[in-house]
């Protein structure tokens, strides 16, 4: 009988742990199991803001994507993937032609959306993979450098302005308040001289999440500098810095960087390959595919899932990306196999915990609130878990989290 083929498109955390689990459940006989991805490496998407700020090493974020997988079970092809055809089963690749599939999984994860905001796309930073969150890293260096070193002083080279007090953009505000003061001393630069602003459109920080942890989280960033502007919406970015209102008073921010961290959507090549989605994430059915596909599955920030109680969609997490791939593998090796039943899609969701820094975050864990050092433990061990659950104890080993606190 013929192998079916199996194509998995990304490497992030909905992809890789699709592939892993799936190459323990099935025989090397049983089925041909090829994964895509754009780069050699798989990064850790929810450390990007490390990086970006520059207080981790942009190589601790990433890794090998064949240490994960087992060479003798899985083909790894290095490429774009620009289009895919469900109707005739193809997978359009950049660099290498096509793939033709008997059951695909997608899960080619987020890109930024900046919702026709004018300017964002050409003059705002986004951390949204490892190359441009170095970018980010590196751009703030260079104002700080430059600003040491230029004759007339621009003192809005050394304004950071973040766009968005969601998880992203307060996890990287925690980053840059541990990072700025370090600039300082590197570069000769007065402290003061540094304004780091936040700048929010809903009339909260961190909206939706539980308002005693937030009005600790302002504290903590307020104390370290941070200046925050809610209830204020970006009207545009320009090469200068931002335009902003407030109940109709526009102010202009002028800011040597300006980094956008308000909005994710799915990936474009969803669009582009005639799925009905809303922002690139497809509504699946609750064996996670596409509708009106049975042969393929959506798993990670590219799928969309109503969660019943709230009647709200889940936010795009890798906590429930991982847990879809899981479902996925499971489901993929009862299609391989034409044995059992199709298992659906329910997510277990732990908790959540937002990183302030290095040594501080705030949480809810199994219903337990939790803040501080406390917490910024538990952050550390989510991202050590993370590792494990896709490369074991030797991934924990290599790349893990082990100074705690
Ligand atoms: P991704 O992890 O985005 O992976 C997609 C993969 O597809 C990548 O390897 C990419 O290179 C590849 N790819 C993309 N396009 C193509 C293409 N055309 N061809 C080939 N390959 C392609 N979630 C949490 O649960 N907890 C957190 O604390 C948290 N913190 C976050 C912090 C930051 C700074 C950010 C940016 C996100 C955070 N998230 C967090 C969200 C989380 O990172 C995403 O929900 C998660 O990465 C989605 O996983 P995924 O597998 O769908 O996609």
């Amino acid at each position: 009988m013929k192998k079916p083929n199996v194509v998995v498109l990304g490497a992030g955390y909905g992809g890789l742990m699709t592939v892993t689990r799936l190459q323990k459940m099935v025989g090397v006989n049983e089925a041909n199991i090829i994964l895509v991805n754009k780069y050699d490496y798989h990064y850790e998407s929810t450390w990007l803001h490390e990086a970006a700020a520059g207080t981790l090493h942009h190589d601790r974020v990433r890794y090998p994507i064949v240490d994960v997988i087992d060479r003798n079970k899985v083909q790894f092809i290095q490429d774009t993937v620009v289009k895919i055809v469900p109707q005739e089963k193809r997978v359009l690749l950049q660099d290498n032609g096509e793939l033709t599939y008997d059951y695909l999984v997608v899960a080619l994860g987020f890109e930024s959306e900046t919702f026709g905001i004018k300017g964002l796309k050409e003059y705002a930073f986004a951390i949204a993979n490892v190359n441009a969150a170095r970018q980010i890293r590196e751009h703030i260096e260079y104002q700080f450098a430059t600003y040491s070193t230029e004759e007339e002083k621009r003192e809005e080279r050394l304004t950071i302005v973040v766009g968005g007090a969601g998880f992203t953009g307060i996890e990287f505000l925690g980053e840059l308040v541990d990072r700025v003061p370090e600039l300082c001393r590197e570069y000769d630069v007065d402290p003061d001289k540094v304004r780091i602003i936040c700048v929010e459109a809903a009339p909260t920080v961190l909206p939706g999440f539980d308002p005693e942890l937030v009005e600790y989280a302002v504290n903590v960033l307020e104390k370290k500098g941070v200046e925050f502007k809610v209830g204020t919406a970006i009207k545009e970015c320009t090469p200068e810095g931002i335009i902003v209102a407030k109940d109709d008073q526009v102010e202009e921010i002028k800011a040597g960087t300006v980094v956008w961290a308000a909005g994710v959507r799915g990936n474009h090549v969803i669009d582009e390959s005639g799925f009905e989605a809303m922002r690139g994430r497809v509504k699946v059915d609750p064996f996670l595919r596409a509708p009106g596909y049975d042969d393929v599955f959506i798993v990670g920030d590219c799928a969309l899932i109503i969660n019943e109680e709230t009647n709200r969609p889940y936010p795009p997490t890798a906590q429930i990306a991982m847990q879809q791939g899981e479902t996925c593998a499971k489901n993929l090796a009862v299609l391989i196999r034409g044995q059992g039943e199709l298992q659906p899609f329910k997510p277990d969701i732990k908790g959540t915990v937002c990183s302030l820094g290095h040594d501080d975050a705030i949480g809810v864990v199994f219903g337990k609130k939790i803040w501080g050092t406390k917490a910024s433990f538990m952050k550390k061990m989510i991202d050590n878990r993370a590792l494990y659950l896709i490369g074991g104890p030797t991934l924990v080993a290599k790349k893990g989290k082990f100074n705690l606190l």
